[in-house]
């Protein structure tokens, strides 16, 4: 057995279910094995390598800051962070930006800003969220304790107490957990990705964000996997004509690179002050050299690209044989299929193509700038794959 795997078993923690294929070398959407084996990417990192393998753009300006100065403590102003802080508030509208190093860490940013606004502006029995059954928001026992999940709760008691489940795309239920509780906030996901691509409804959004700002309750959106160009607009909530008081984001920001941002809107930009939090790694200057050469290539042109090539996936597989339905937007799809979700990603994986799955689909999330000619192999190949 190769040296790697039999390595992985004895010296790393057992927490990851891996396919037996070690990963050597990646070049744009396309990826090849310890045999040389080739394959075409659908998974991206799991929403991660926003434009592929070592692209030769990013790559460029990471190596320009590596060059420079790879890390100072946040003791000490340095350009990059700023300049992405900038970036994302202008794109957004929003006024200041907290930096870390993950998904998990961005919520938990949230969280403390929420719980901080909330006692401040409400009294400090005011500390409730509510999120939604089904959410994924982190590993961290706080963020454990705000995704919506049993399962994941069984294993870590005691959790951090003060989170209320809500019935997805349900407003009489969220009504009524506003109603029950005293609540500093509400945090979804607009498309819940690890939840098995369960897409939100634009009634529902509009309801949840009406509802949260009737009550002066904070509308935490996590973004960590449906931001930074994934849904065909820079960021999921776009979709849905909202504006959220806390963007959380993450994954295809850094491109590869670990990065976690907490953009805060206007109630809560002065919530934290000197001392009330931080991180050591966060708005690293490389992280934030490739997250900015990220998200100035997040455009208008790529987003518009970004929804053709999600149409081209649509129109090719729906109606496909084994296809049941595909759920989701823009470049994170979820395809419904006949066969075990498992068992089609293993028969693609022989053919030369990886996607993902979540829950019980076939999960999409190729690089945005997948070019068309290799995303319609991976196409041909899934859809062959269903149908057999
Ligand atoms: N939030 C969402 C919506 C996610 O999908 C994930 C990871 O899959 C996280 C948070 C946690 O991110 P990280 O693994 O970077 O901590």
């Amino acid at each position: 057995m190769n040296d790697i795997f039999v390595l992985d078993h004895r010296y790393v923690a057992d927490t990851y279910n891996r396919y037996p294929t070690q990963i050597v070398k990646g070049k744009g959407s396309l990826v090849w094995d310890q045999n040389g084996k080739e394959y075409i990417d659908m998974g991206g990192g799991i929403a991660v390598n926003s434009f592929g393998f070592s692209d030769d753009s990013w790559v460029a300006a990471v190596t320009a800051q590596l060059n420079a100065f790879q890390h100072t403590s946040n003791l000490y102003y340095a350009a990059p962070y700023v300049t992405l802080a900038q970036k994302l508030c202008e794109r957004t509208g929003m006024k200041k930006v907290f930096f870390g190093n993950s998904g998990a860490e961005a919520n938990e940013c949230a969280i403390k800003a929420a719980r901080k606004y909330a006692a401040e502006k409400k009294g400090s029995d005011c500390y409730t969220i509510v999120t939604l059954k089904n959410s994924f928001h982190g590993r961290t026992l706080t963020t454990l304790a705000a995704t919506g999940q049993e399962y994941f709760h069984e294993l870590y008691q005691p959790l951090t107490p003060g989170f209320v489940y809500a019935e997805v795309n349900d407003l009489a239920d969220m009504e009524q957990k506003v109603a029950e509780n005293k609540v500093a906030a509400i945090m979804i996901e607009v498309i819940q990705g690890e939840g098995g691509v369960v897409v939100l409804t634009p009634e529902y959004v509009k309801g949840v964000s009406e509802l949260a700002q009737k009550n002066d309750i904070l509308l935490i959106v996590d973004e960590v996997q449906t931001g930074n160009g994934r849904t065909g607009q820079l960021f999921g909530y776009m979709n849905y004509g909202i504006e959220p008081d806390i963007i959380t984001t993450a994954k295809g920001l850094g491109g590869g690179l670990p990065i976690g941002a907490a953009i805060l809107g206007e109630k809560v930009k002065d919530v934290f002050t000197p001392g009330s939090h931080g991180s050591t790694f966060g708005g690293n200057p490389v992280c934030c050299a490739g997250a900015i050469n990220i998200l100035d290539r997040i455009d208008e042109k790529l987003l518009a690209e970004v929804r053709e090539k999600s149409e081209f996936i649509r129109k090719e597989l729906s109606g496909a044989k084994g296809i049941e339905r595909i759920d989701g937007m823009g470049l994170l799809l979820g395809l419904v299929t006949e066969k075990d979700a498992k068992a089609v990603v293993n028969s693609c994986m022989a053919r030369g193509v990886m996607p993902l799955t979540a829950k019980k689909k076939v999960r999409l999330l190729p690089a945005l700038n997948i070019p068309m000619t290799i995303l319609q192999k991976a196409v041909t190949i899934i859809k062959e794959v269903c149908a057999e």
